[in-house]
């Protein structure tokens, strides 16, 4: 069995909060536009550091926008399509998978207006990726910007202590602060 590192996508991986949301053209915090897909600072080495130390990095991201109508699935895709891109060296993908929960209860679009067992804080997808992958989730870490990103980790069952949260008011200030924590234990 492999061992994961889960990923917060958006202000773990990626610029969202900070994004010219005018300019983007979505409501604040909808990204799903490949062309605004930015990295934050440091996160390309840390994520291949992390892959290099042998870990399976799998992205675990809410995309409710797609129940509320502000963009496709396809357009989720082509979002994480880029995400993938940025974050390949040499040929080789640093993320091996990328799992999308496009469910709301608040959406409107049928069939994802609803609640479902992959949008965190449900563990869902972290889940669905341990059986799909075979990971080991007693050995596994979560990296994450939101309470809702560490409570999914809880409820999945990987250990509190391997539930970093990281973001500019946090001890962990960023994803290279917490690829230092797993990569020094
Ligand atoms: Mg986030």
């Amino acid at each position: 069995m492999r061992t994961a590192i889960f990923l917060d996508r958006d202000d773990t991986l990626i610029e969202n909060r900070d994004l010219p949301w005018k300019e983007v053209g979505t409501p604040p915090g909808d990204l799903c536009s490949p062309a605004f897909v930015r990295l934050l600072p440091g996160v390309r080495d840390a994520c291949e550091h992390m892959a290099n130390a042998g870990f399976v990095l799998i992205v675990v991201t809410n995309q409710g926008l797609v129940a509320r109508g502000v963009g496709t699935i396809d357009d989720v895709e082509q979002t994480n399509a880029r995400l993938h891109e940025l974050l390949t060296v040499n040929g080789r993908r640093l993320i091996e998978r990328i799992y999308s929960c496009p469910y709301h209860p608040k959406g409107t679009v049928p069939p994802f207006n609803t609640e479902h067992a992959w949008r965190k804080p449900s563990p869902g997808m972290i889940l669905a990726a341990a059986s799909e992958l075979d990971l080991d989730l007693s050995r596994s870490w979560l990296i994450g910007d939101a309470q809702r990103d560490i409570d999914a980790g809880l409820a999945s069952g990987i250990s509190p202590d391997r539930c970093l949260r990281v973001g500019p008011d946090q001890p962990l200030p960023d994803l290279r602060a917490a690829s230092r924590v797993i990569l020094g234990s």
